[in-house]
């Protein structure tokens, strides 16, 4: 026994062995990759879709599809800020400042985990699968796979990304003919069988619908593309960096109080700067908020925060305009009402933002382009089902995922932290709310490796 573990033992705190982590995307992957760097417990990466290490968002298929945060920012290593830059520059893609393909970070972190795994020997096992069940005893968690293998482990992470989003409220996929409800946007068959008289509906204003107009233009649909969200809201662009904020202080905790505050320094500022400020902040005020504050804060301004924190690479800012400016994409403020099949398409009756009569437009195909909203109690996923059925996992307050501690254990239904089970990225937005891009995350994923392999206790250092 190594003289970490025997200092942890002697303390009587939970020493990890070995670790099952569900789900290779972004987080899942870099948890590996951070577990094998701090000498941690054996680690057994299970993964459903053929590739490990990209994700949903960094298995872009399109070279349209572009980071939305510049390279400089984007280094899955916390302790290393330039590695990503770095990577870019030796290959020619750029420098920090660029905005870099999303497939091509796929690859990035594809090969920082074949180069963790080939060092890793059996100390990392890849596993393509599917986790469906997790049984928690007081001495193991065992992990159920869809082939039928049985992992006992020291620990489970659930590293599983966003839950799909549920079809628009009012819209039953089994009514509608067949090919006309997209309910996942990054299919490629979301641009299928459509012609230049046909018009597309996207439900959503934000990122994701940015993706797939660019994908529709991209494969050379000549129709109309109408997105349509409740305000109308895009994301907003990113220019040229400015001087960085001078935020000494911290802002105030009222949300009032931090919205003028925020607007005053947006006059002197800039918007921009106003928002990115607050970044080193925001973990901490939404973990200082009443839940009363968190909802009225989702309610009345998660659409404006989403649009001016999460921006659109300049390029792709203006593709999108340019699509607007010909006429080919359309952006609708409007609450749908009614989706009623016609043909081989249907009549969305909507009303138009501010007005007091109903509008209808008759679309060829629905892409759910509502982004990242699925609700846990809904969850088909059955790994996820069987932690919550067992009181093992439950929702967070705000529905936003799964709840967690401050050191990103589940919490169950119990409200107490399990020691064996954890739960990486955006599914714990509701303990965290900034958790959802890359430089967040390899925070979380840093603290929680260090957990996991005895290396975040210093007394044994003498400090
Ligand atoms: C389209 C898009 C673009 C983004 N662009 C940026 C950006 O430019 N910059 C930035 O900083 N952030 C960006 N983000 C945010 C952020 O980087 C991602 O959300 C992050 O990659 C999350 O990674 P993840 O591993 O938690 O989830 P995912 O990437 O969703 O990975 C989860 C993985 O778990 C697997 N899985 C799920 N359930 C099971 C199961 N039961 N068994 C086995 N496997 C399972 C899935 O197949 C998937 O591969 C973007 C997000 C999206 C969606």
């Amino acid at each position: 026994m190594g003289a970490r573990a025997l200092c942890a033992r002697r303390a009587g705190r939970m020493i990890y062995k070995s670790v099952a982590i569900v789900g290779a995307g972004f987080s899942g992957s870099l948890l590996a990759i951070n577990i094998l760097r701090h000498a941690g417990p054996h680690a057994t990466l299970i993964e459903r879709r053929p590739v490990f290490g990209r994700g949903t968002a960094y298995t872009a298929p399109h070279p349209s599809h572009l980071l939305n945060v510049r390279a400089g920012n984007m280094s899955a290593l916390s302790d290393r800020p330039a590695h990503f830059a770095d990577w870019c520059a030796a290959r020619g893609l750029g420098d920090g400042g660029s905005f870099v393909q999303r497939k091509q970070y796929g690859e990035y972190l594809g090969e920082l985990l074949e180069r963790s795994a080939a060092r890793a020997g059996e100390r990392l096992r890849l596993v393509q699968d599917e986790a469906v069940s997790a049984a928690v005893g007081d001495d193991a968690v065992t992990v159920g796979l869809a082939g039928g293998e049985r992992l006992r482990v020291d620990a489970l992470v659930v590293a599983v990304g966003n839950l799909p989003p549920h079809p628009p409220p009012g819209l039953d996929p089994a009514a509608l003919p067949g090919d006309v409800y997209a309910p996942d946007p990054w299919d490629p068959g979301v641009v299928e069988g459509l012609t230049a008289d046909d018009t597309v509906l996207l439900v959503g204003t934000g990122l994701t619908m940015v993706d797939v107009a660019l994908s529709l233009d991209a494969a050379g649909f000549a129709g109309r593309i109408v997105a349509l969200s409740r305000r109308g809201l895009l994301p907003r662009p990113h220019v040229a960096p400015g001087p960085p904020g001078d935020r000494n202080e911290k802002p105030a905790t009222v949300a009032s109080a931090l919205l003028a505050e925020v607007r005053s320094r947006a006059d002197r500022l800039g918007w921009r700067a106003a928002v990115d400020e607050l970044r080193p902040f925001t973990q901490g005020l939404w973990l200082s908020a009443t839940e009363d504050q968190r909802s009225r804060f989702l309610r009345h301004l998660r659409p404006w925060w989403d649009v001016h924190r999460h921006r659109l690479a300049p390029q792709v800012a203006a593709r999108i305009e340019a699509m607007m400016a010909a006429g080919r994409l359309e952006i609708v403020g409007g609450k749908p009402r009614a989706y009623t099949p016609r043909g081989s398409g249907v009549d969305v009756t909507y009303r138009p933002r501010g007005a007091d009569a109903d509008a209808t437009l008759h679309v060829r195909r629905i892409v759910n382009c509502t982004g990242p909203q699925g609700d846990l109690a809904r969850s088909t996923e059955p790994a996820l089902k069987s932690l919550i059925e067992s009181g093992h996992a439950r929702a967070d307050a705000q529905r936003l995922g799964l709840d967690v501690d401050a050191q990103s254990r589940l919490v169950g239904a119990n409200g107490q932290a399990h020691p064996r089970l954890f739960a990486l990225g955006p599914m714990t937005r509701g303990a965290f709310w900034e958790i959802v891009a890359v430089p967040d995350i390899r925070t979380q994923v840093w603290t929680v490796a260090r957990r996991l392999a005895q290396a975040h206790w210093v007394e044994a250092e003498g400090l």
